[in-house]
């Protein structure tokens, strides 16, 4: 008896972690990066519609822990994750409570073919 549907057509708030590809829900915790371009010194002054990157809890925790990616922009935006990171470790719980999360919901069949989550060896591509 599926009555009430959840509106899955609605995907206004809707986003992808920019690493893993996971859909993140605005209900989801996550890393929003935002991005805009402003002149300066140049009248009139222009300023760009702002982008928004997001990143799962896990990939965010992930990628400040892990080397310096290459590319300015990247390097910003990795500062800017390591500040979120290093500030205080709420991030890191989330992460660890969705890295937990997905190892309760695996089949507890075979134990020893668990296939382990993807952590590691992705870059910012912008
Ligand atoms: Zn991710």
């Amino acid at each position: 008896m599926a009555a009430a549907r959840p509106p899955r057509m609605t995907r206004l708030e809707n986003w992808y972690c920019l690493r893993c590809n996971q859909e993140l829900e605005s209900k989801n915790k996550s890393v929003a990066v935002y991005m805009f371009a402003q002149t300066v010194g140049i009248k009139p002054r222009q300023k760009s519609s702002a982008q928004r990157i997001c990143f799962c809890p896990q990939c965010s925790v992930s990628l400040a822990m892990g080397p310096p990616p290459e590319g300015a922009l990247n390097i910003a935006a990795w500062n800017m994750i390591r500040d979120l990171v290093g500030a205080d470790p709420a991030l890191n719980q989330a992460a660890w409570d969705s890295l937990r999360g997905v190892v309760g919901s695996l089949p507890s069949g075979d134990a020893e073919s668990v296939p382990r989550p993807a952590v590691g060896g992705a870059y910012f591509e912008f």
